[in-house]
């Protein structure tokens, strides 16, 4: 996600807001001070509307956050990966590098979210218990119980993406002990939800309440666009699932001499072997020096291919991902999507032994879903 900006980190967790939270933290601000407020406390003068509601904007957000944040710890306690953290138009996002291994913590991740609604939806309603003869304090603190529980139940509608759905994937995984079938049910809950949401929204606009209805309209359509993607993803995460990188890889791989001038590396090496990314190294018993492929020559105009050499241009190999032969296959496309690679160089034991392509792992994909269908 591009139009972030970063504030900060939590537990190693980049936190970032969302360019769209700018303009939905205005419209909260300007509906609670100018209506909220105003009709809480008639008799206090603008000033305090104003800022009484930027505050609680702020805490909403804040709110938010910990939810996500609550997700994120427990993601990290299971040994997942927490990319980031952003807040956005809808609420927030925990971005988790890696799927739940078990429908155990699948679940335990999914409901750590809402437990940390709960517990500030409580904490608000007893500062307002505590606070409510006093002005200034009491609208603020029934605004935020109110909608801290509201957020509570929208995650929990069980509908895939959203953390209900998720508890029930991972419910159906555990009582089917097949992932595969916990993605079916997920994909057909989010868009059941989906479509309800947007059924109620049109209901509610024809009721004569047009904003709200809007609103819930739009929130349906980003639900089930999200729905769609979320579940291939899951789809392509369970046939991939278990295997590993040694079953696809190509073995072996073209080497080339870092002396080498690009013009004969594409006319002797590329276009005679159709390889696309061969290891420069000067000899074949040294380590590799680096690796060049195609697109690093296509950079270099071609009047200065005949005197700019393989090695002026290679990724030096400190730089190089690669991934073992007994990895996992989803983790090495993961890998590859992340550094907008084609292929990934095979190691075992830090020797280079051969090529993992995109296209093959995809290619074995299509066959695996051809054969079980
Ligand atoms: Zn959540």
């Amino acid at each position: 996600m591009n139009a972030t900006l970063r504030i900060g980190k939590v537990w190693g967790i980049p936190i970032g807001l969302h360019w769209s939270l700018g303009p939905i933290y205005a419209l909260l601000t300007l509906s609670l001070a100018t209506v909220f407020c105003p009709g809480s406390y008639p008799e206090l003068p603008a000033v305090v509307h104003w800022l009484l509601a930027a505050l609680t904007g702020a805490l909403f957000f804040g709110s938010i956050l910990l939810h996500e944040l609550g997700h994120a710890r427990i993601a990290q306690r299971n040994g997942l990966p927490v990319e980031e953290i952003t807040l956005l138009i809808f609420g927030g996002v925990a971005r988790v590098g890696e799927r739940a291994s078990s429908p155990g913590v699948e679940f335990r991740v999914a409901a750590a979210g809402p437990l940390v609604s709960l517990a500030l939806a409580s904490v608000f309603a007893g500062v307002w218990w505590l606070d409510r003869g006093v002005a200034y304090l009491a609208a603020p603190s029934e605004w935020l119980f109110r909608t801290n529980l509201m957020l509570l139940l929208f995650n929990l509608i069980p509908g895939y993406p959203l953390d209900g759905g998720r508890m029930l994937r991972a419910l159906v995984w555990r009582v089917s002990g097949d992932e595969r079938s916990a993605t079916r049910v997920a994909r057909l809950t989010g868009q059941t939800a989906a479509f309800g949401l947007m059924a109620w929204g049109l209901v509610t606009v024809l009721g004569g309440d047009v904003a709200e209805g809007l609103w819930l309209v739009v929130i349906g359509w980003f639900l089930q666009d999200v729905t769609l993607a979320e579940t291939a993803g899951d789809s392509l995460d369970a046939a991939l699932r278990g295997i590993t990188v040694e079953r696809v890889m190509v073995e072996g791989y073209p080497r080339v001499h870092g002396r080498l001038y690009l013009r004969q590396f594409v006319e002797e090496r590329a276009l005679p072997s159709g390889a696309r990314c061969f290891v420069v190294a000067d000899a074949d018993d040294l380590p590799p020096r680096g690796l060049v492929s195609l697109s690093d020559v296509a950079r270099v105009p071609r009047e200065r291919w005949d005197w700019v050499t393989a090695a002026d241009v290679m990724t030096p190999w400190a730089r190089v991902r690669t991934v073992d032969r007994t990895g996992e296959l989803r983790g090495a496309l993961r890998a590859m999507v992340e550094a907008r690679v084609q292929q990934l160089p095979v190691t075992d034991g830090g020797t280079i032994v051969g090529f993992l392509p995109r296209e093959r792992v995809l290619s074995f994909v299509r066959l695996r879903s051809e054969m079980a269908g």
